[in-house]
């Protein structure tokens, strides 16, 4: 029989993180169902091609994380300004949209400025109060222009929910708005705002982003590849790992899916499960690409137009050129879908279209390398069962003196350094006794 002070469900950056904080001060095992750490900040190798789960770029904000994080990585990483660009209406403008309309047809130009400035005269705050849906606070917020040509036709390809049922929690630190006199100087002064959260970021030199976990893994003792947690009964502490057997614990971390861990716990409340039933995300494929051929300069694009499947795509050498041999070139392509499956080989075709369509490739015959990665459970949904739900099930987790943390343990739209930082939190919350 096996027992473990803390036992934590996956070895993405949120469980490597909180096994760093523990390791040499408490014991703990990592279980990690895939034979490789990293969850979705992994890097998978193929042909002379290493691919991501989509671009997975690192935004530092706070100092200890961005130590941590830099201090892994050892010298094996560039920080880089920002080349995102929009294309709509057949062209290209930058990054962000509301900012940058510069690249837009007069009319449309003309029709985003005026819908703005018509917004921002009825005032009201930038971010929106929980209950406040996207259909309502992007009107409210950027005026009906920039709504009609690049806000609603994105976000419902991005999200593949109603958007008049999305709630808005999520859009502060994800959707920048700009000042009047940066919506005028973006469309007619031909002055670039760097706004929002990704105008600066790193990435690794070589390795991919996988380089970040693999890094970490390296300095854990209790990381265990290939055993998935089956079932949990939470009051009783102990879990059962497939094809392993049961693992006694005093506290656990879980990072996988909230709905994940609600339906493995044995021990969960009716009320719970019915809150956890209510919970929504979408799944993104993502096609990674091996291109012969130059590239264009740009970092990455959105695509609001309805002839493009997919809502982003990007040139992952661009980041690391060291992701592909020499001469060639990677692309990420992201299409998001309500859950379910993907017809990949019109998929294919669709973006290959779309990629030629826009200039970033010649011909589809520039590509020579493929790999399709699923994220099943990608954007978790907001709306209102989520606010609703989300109290509930935490309360009783706490009860139990169980953490549930990262991207999707606390079902939440959050990026890699916010895994980091909950990481280590949770831990810390242990090693504090709390
Ligand atoms: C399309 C997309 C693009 C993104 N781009 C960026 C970006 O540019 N920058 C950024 O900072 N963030 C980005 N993110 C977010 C980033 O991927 C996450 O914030 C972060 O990687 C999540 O780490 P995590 O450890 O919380 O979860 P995960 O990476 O999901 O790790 C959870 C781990 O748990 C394991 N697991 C699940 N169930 C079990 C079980 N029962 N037993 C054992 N193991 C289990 C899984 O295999 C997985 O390894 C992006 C996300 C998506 C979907």
């Amino acid at each position: 029989m096996l027992k473990t002070d803390v036992l934590i469900i996956g070895g993405g950056l949120a469980g490597l993180s909180a096994g760093m904080a523990l390791e040499g001060r408490k014991d703990y095992l990592i279980a990690e169902r895939e034979n490789r750490p990293g969850g979705l900040a992994a890097t998978i190798k193929k042909g002379g091609y290493h691919f991501d789960y989509s671009g997975h770029l690192l935004h530092l904000r706070w100092p200890e994380t961005t130590r941590l994080i830099l201090g892994a990585l050892k010298g094996n990483v560039r920080r880089m300004k920002r080349d995102a660009r929009v294309y709509a209406h057949g062209r290209w403008t930058p990054y962000p949209f509301q900012a940058n309309l510069s690249g837009m047809p007069d009319g449309v130009r003309a029709e985003c400025v005026s819908g703005f400035l018509k917004a921002w005269r009825h005032g009201g705050p930038a971010a929106g109060d929980g209950g406040e849906v996207f259909t309502r606070w992007t009107r409210r917020v950027f005026g009906d222009g920039i709504s009609r040509h690049f806000m609603l036709p994105y976000n419902a390809k991005l999200w593949q929910y109603p958007l008049s049922r999305l709630t808005t929690e999520w859009c502060a630190p994800f959707v920048p708005v700009p000042k009047p006199e940066d919506v005028i100087a973006g469309a007619y002064g031909g002055k670039l705002a760097a706004l929002g959260y990704n105008a600066v970021f790193h990435y690794p030199r070589e390795g991919g982003i996988g380089a970040l976990p693999n890094a970490f893994a390296r300095r854990l003792r209790g990381l265990r590849l290939g055993l998935e947690v089956e079932s949990v009964n939470l009051k009783k502490r102990v879990a059962m790992v497939r094809h392993f057997g049961p693992v006694h614990f005093r506290r656990l971390i879980n990072t996988s899916p909230l709905p994940s861990l609600v339906a493995m716990a044995e021990d969960a409340p009716a009320q719970v499960r019915r809150a956890a039933a209510r919970l929504r995300h979408n799944a993104v494929y993502v096609l990674n690409l091996g291109v012969s051929g130059a590239a264009s300069p740009m970092h990455w694009g959105y695509f609001p137009g309805e002839e493009f499947p997919f809502y982003r795509a990007g040139i992952a050498t661009n980041f690391s050129p060291a992701l592909a041999p020499r001469g060639r070139a990677s692309f990420y392509i992201e299409t998001a879908v309500p859950g379910g499956a993907l017809d990949l080989a019109s998929a294919e075709a669709g973006i290959l279209r779309g990629l030629k369509a826009c200039g970033l490739i010649g011909s589809a015959s520039q590509a020579e390398e493929r790999l399709w990665l699923k994220i099943p459970c990608a954007y978790v949904v907001y709306n209102k069962e989520r606010t609703e739900a989300l109290p509930g099930i935490f309360s009783w987790l706490k009860a139990r003196g169980a953490f549930s943390i990262g991207r999707y343990g606390s079902w939440k739209y959050s990026f890699m350094e916010e895994s980091v930082r909950e990481g280590l939190g949770a831990a810390g919350d242990i090693l504090r006794g709390r």
